[in-house]
């Protein structure tokens, strides 16, 4: 039996060519949306502000209602950090408000959206209320089992094996690790007097999952009666933000690129 194209099937079937039209037409422009998307990237910086919730972190000097808490200098921080980046970059936070985050989540966020740089940010804190200075960290793998670090960051990394799994995947990134940490610490040197700067190797787990080039800063020493006070004033917190953002910014620039030449990868 023949079907045959009866008038009203003739529109039908016209109408059916144009809907397709606008389909194939539809596709093609998303199809260049999103390679122009793709193109126009803009690179990830995720931001780790420490603790949170009833983790708290290290604790102000100035104790009572009037001491800092850690968690929300860090988080004060990382917020000041994301709007510098803000028209350049991306920079999400691993956690956005005052709740407590596990560790493995946190590098989980920038492993998921493949992050370019993951940022922690921590205070230190101590007994003695001298310690003072800020501390850039980069992964570091200890050997031998038994491992003492005794920091306001005290969770390490403990290498009992040489594999590289997702729990200690930043082993492929070391070198640029170290080469950010050291820019950081160059620019905040050039940029803050009021404080010394140390750059460290130490087996952090926070840093240990990152799959992309990693550091933890610890902005100064909130033990410390002088060092809180600078911690808790925002216009302070403020130029430091664009220090950092500005290091974050040379360090993925095109002048840096030569860092990728010596990636471990
Ligand atoms: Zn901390």
């Amino acid at each position: 039996m023949f079907k045959i194209i009866t008038p009203n099937r003739m529109k039908r079937l016209f109408a059916l060519i144009i809907c397709l039209s606008i389909s194939v037409c539809l596709m093609a422009t998303n199809g260049n949306a999103e390679l122009n998307l793709f193109k126009g990237k803009k690179k990830i910086i995720v931001l780790d502000p420490g603790h949170g919730g009833h983790d708290k972190g290290a604790r102000g000097a100035a104790r009572g209602a009037d001491g800092a808490f850690e968690k929300t200098i860090t988080l004060s921080f990382a917020r000041m950090i994301a709007t510098e980046l803000g028209s350049k970059y991306r920079a999400p936070l691993t956690r956005a408000d005052d709740y407590l985050l596990g560790i493995p989540d946190r590098t989980a966020v920038a492993n998921h959206i493949e992050a370019d740089l993951f940022i922690s940010i921590h205070v230190g804190g101590s007994f003695l209320h001298k310690a003072s200075g800020i501390t850039v960290y980069y992964f570091k793998e200890m050997l031998g089992p038994d491992i003492i670090f005794n920091s306001a960051t005290s969770k390490t990394y403990n290498s009992d094996n040489d594999r590289t799994t997702w729990d200690n995947i930043q082993k492929r990134h070391i070198t640029r690790s170290r080469a950010l940490a050291k820019l950081m610490q160059t620019q905040i040197n050039d940029r803050i007097k009021y404080m010394e700067t140390r750059i460290e190797g130490a087996p952090l787990v926070v840093l240990s999952g990152a799959d992309m080039p990693a550091i933890l800063i610890e902005i100064g020493y909130i033990s410390n009666p002088g060092e809180e006070k600078k911690l808790c004033d925002t216009r302070i917190l403020s130029e430091f933000a664009k220090v950092i953002s500005k290091a974050i910014d040379n360090f993925l620039s095109e002048k840096n690129r030569n860092y990728s030449a010596t990636d471990l990868r």
